[in-house]
């Protein structure tokens, strides 16, 4: 049976008290599934909260939204990879697009970002998508392996990456991918694995997933999974999101 990773990212929603009680429906309501593994990135401030709320269940766990790279030190409003690995984040996203497109983050940031998570332990979720400018003139696939490259490197084959295919202009737009747009990407995608000696890294699809489009787009043999932000917000929403069966 496939294994796959259902990552709910709230963006700048949901405090501490209100990741509370949300956990609190969640848990209730999901029972681990066989093969299915689901993660929250919550914002910085509740992410004890969510880390501590979920306790030792194996099959959910909790990340940061981003990272600093480095370690600590006078970086005022910065979190860095072992202060987030201290409050109990186990996972990272690294480079997603609002940071790259809202905060300016480079290439070359987001690389440093990765290698930082990397040596506190957290499993990087690396974000990889095109603008719709860079659609329209037909540079997907170089836009994305140029963003594999910058952050990866020749490391991509001992690195613990989840990488996530989120085309920029299908992020929190209600437009999304057709599931064989997304599938060509992702092939593209493990080819450059494959070529980087890390065939077996998770590729993740994002951008406007929802309880009415996931289950023909985890039907693409080439998704491992999904990460998804505004359809993760309600959790009973979110358990059948995540409880979607699967051809
Ligand atoms: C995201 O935040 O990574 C995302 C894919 O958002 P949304 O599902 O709202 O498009």
């Amino acid at each position: 049976m496939r294994s796959l990773l259902f990552a709910a990212n709230w963006k700048m929603n949901l405090g501490p008290s209100d990741a509370r009680s949300y956990l609190a429906t969640f848990l209730k309501a999901y029972a681990a599934q066989p093969n299915r593994q689901v993660w929250f990135f919550p914002p910085a401030v509740s992410l004890e909260a969510v880390a501590m709320g979920l306790g030792n269940r194996a099959d959910v766990l909790a990340g940061v939204q981003d990272v600093y790279w480095e370690p600590k030190g006078a970086f005022t409003g910065a979190i860095s990879a072992p202060l987030a690995a201290q409050a109990g984040a186990k996972a990272a996203l690294i480079g997603h697009s609002e940071r790259r497109h809202v905060f300016g983050e480079t290439d070359e940031q987001t690389g440093k970002k990765l290698a930082a998570a990397l040596a506190a332990q957290l499993h990087p979720v690396l974000c990889v998508g095109e603008t719709l400018e860079q659609r329209d003139s037909g540079q997907t696939l170089a836009v994305v392996k140029r963003q594999l490259a910058a952050a990866l490197g020749e490391r991509a084959a001992t690195a613990r990456v989840t990488i996530a295919y989120e085309p920029v202009w299908a992020i929190g737009t209600g437009r999304n991918a057709t599931p064989r747009d997304a599938a060509t990407v992702h092939a593209a995608i493990r080819a450059w694995l494959e070529q980087h000696g890390a065939a077996e890294t998770r590729i993740l699809y994002g951008g406007s997933v929802n309880l009415k489009n996931a289950a023909e787009l985890l039907a693409e043999q080439e998704l491992d999974g999904v990460l998804v932000g505004g359809a993760s917000l309600d959790p009973q929403a979110w358990v059948e999101l995540v409880r979607t069966a699967v051809a």
